[in-house]
């Protein structure tokens, strides 16, 4: 049997990395096992619809890498389409779908309505509650006749319908992750299938479009671990094939609580935003709940789509740890084509008013040897600006307490005379030209080592430390240079 998996998401606006995570190990198990990855949207909760949240949904999954050819799709034109023989693929589209089955179940008895109010409902909890008992329905409507039911809906009382679970009946099954599954149905609760606006809920849904969009294997976070028997008594009561379980364990907070906004960043579109390459978020979330047979850490896609297996998901969550991404991302930007990096950090600096997108594009090659220049001191693309931000001001904007000591060497104020007269003989300041200029100095004035190149950086930069300094002056420019070896001579 073709293996078929489905990321399932609830369109709320935006992706978790704990869902990006579930979208790839279903992708990439659909990928090894030559299988299909569907994505189906799951908007039965009207009341938590969000304006634009699929199509948003589905840009940061484009980004990501992770993309499905089957169910809700996004085209070249960013317009969102159903592609697939087994949709629609949008649950508030599969209505009709679910009212026929629902009468299925209610025909053979395996459901029923309940009329009880949300007052009752409260009521009964909180007696429950003060006894000591878990809270559940206590079936008042279960024993209502056909009749009695009929004419309550013919007076126009408002329903759901409810699932009819049978008493003290073990609901076996098996997860990939956590093994052997037994609930009892004592334990359990007449599940609200279908919620009085017409619509189903989670539970009933879910089932009726995996067995019928024919998914193999259900890859999911186990926060829905404790639903599932309700989803397996539900495939019994069908007569249909369970599929396969695997509860993916949560991803953590440092205090091991799962991974929440309150903490910082957990949305997809967050670390887009912050200059994060999409290799290296992938990189990094596979590697939080799966292990690789041996120690690699570095993977590309097509390398997971090869190394993923279920059997190597673990039972327990990991911790996410914002500073191993930044080290995965940092080896990924030391990586990238240059221009993709410049491309992803241009529009930082235009936001911080550095430069207008037209200039970006007219110094194009300026701003590829900035990135060339600083990209190994990057964590994330955003600190771009404030890296380079040195190089677009005409005077040094701070100077280190260490480079003013340093400037009140001897050799200071000769260095600054050669380096302008030099500087000013050029018609372009390059990377070849500042070597030739050093080897000069070297002869013709015996300035050597730290303080010649020191020496150099600190009259130009104020700083003791930075990047290569043929690229710094290279990227300061003649005029620049001019500007700031003037003003290196008040600093004495
Ligand atoms: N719609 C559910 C969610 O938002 C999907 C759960 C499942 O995969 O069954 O997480």
């Amino acid at each position: 049997m073709m293996t078929r998996v489905r990321f399932a998401p609830s369109p709320t606006g935006f992706v978790h990395i704990g869902s990006l995570r579930t979208a790839l190990y279903n992708y990439l198990y659909a990928k090894k096992a030559d299988g299909v990855y569907v994505l189906r949207v799951e908007d039965t909760d009207q009341s938590r619809l969000v304006e634009g949240a699929v199509e948003g949904m589905l840009k940061s999954m484009r980004w990501a890498g992770v993309e499905n050819a089957e169910g809700v799709c996004i085209n070249n034109q960013d317009a969102v389409e159903q592609v697939g023989e087994k949709g629609p693929y949008i649950q508030s589209e599969r209505l009709d779908i679910y009212k026929e089955h629902i009468q299925g179940l209610l025909d053979s008895g395996h459901a029923y309505h309940c009329f009880c109010s949300k007052d009752r409902l409260d009521k009964v909890r909180e007696i429950q509650r003060s006894e000591n008992k878990v809270p559940k329905y206590d079936g008042h409507c279960r024993g209502l006749s056909k009749e009695e039911v009929q004419a309550k809906i013919d007076a126009g009382e408002p329903y759901v319908i409810r699932m009819k679970l049978p008493a003290d009946k073990d609901i076996h099954f098996k997860d990939v992750v956590r093994g052997d599954v037994v609930i009892n149905t004592n334990d359990m609760d007449d599940q609200v299938l279908m919620k009085s606006d017409g619509f189903p809920t989670y539970h009933f849904a879910v089932v009726v479009d995996d067995h019928l969009m024919q998914i193999t294997h259900i890859i999911r976070g186990e926060e829905w671990l404790p639903s599932t028997p309700k989803h397996v008594y539900l495939y019994e009561v069908f007569g249909w094939e369970q599929p396969v379980y695997v509860h993916l364990p949560n991803i953590l907070n440092s205090d091991h609580k799962k991974l929440s906004k309150r903490q910082g960043d957990v949305a997809v579109e967050d670390f887009r935003k912050k200059g994060y390459l999409p290799e290296a978020l992938i990189n990094y979330i596979a590697l939080l709940g799966w292990s690789p047979e041996d120690n690699q850490e570095i993977f590309s896609m097509q390398e997971l789509e090869k190394a993923f297996s279920l059997e190597r998901v673990s039972k327990s969550g990991g911790v996410f740890d914002v500073n191993k991404l930044n080290w995965f991302n940092n080896h990924y930007i030391r990586q990238a084509d240059l221009n993709r990096l410049v491309d992803i950090a241009v529009p930082f600096l235009v936001e911080e008013g550095l430069v207008s997108e037209e200039e970006a594009k007219q110094r194009h090659d300026w701003f590829v040897l900035a990135m060339e220049t600083v990209r190994e001191s990057m964590d994330y693309l955003q600190e771009f600006a404030q890296r380079i931000a040195m190089f677009l001001t005409d005077e040094v904007a701070m100077w280190e307490e260490e480079a003013l000591e340093f400037m009140r060497l001897s050799h200071i104020p000769r260095l600054i005379e050669v380096l302008e007269s030099k500087i000013m003989a050029t018609d372009e300041v390059s990377e070849d030209f500042v070597t030739a200029m050093f080897k000069e100095i070297q002869k013709e004035e015996g300035i050597k080592g730290k303080n010649l190149f020191m020496g150099t950086r600190v009259i130009l930069t104020g700083q003791t430390h930075g990047p290569e300094i043929p690229k710094v002056l290279t990227l300061l420019g003649k005029d620049k240079l001019k500007l700031r070896l003037e003003k290196a001579k008040q600093h004495r």
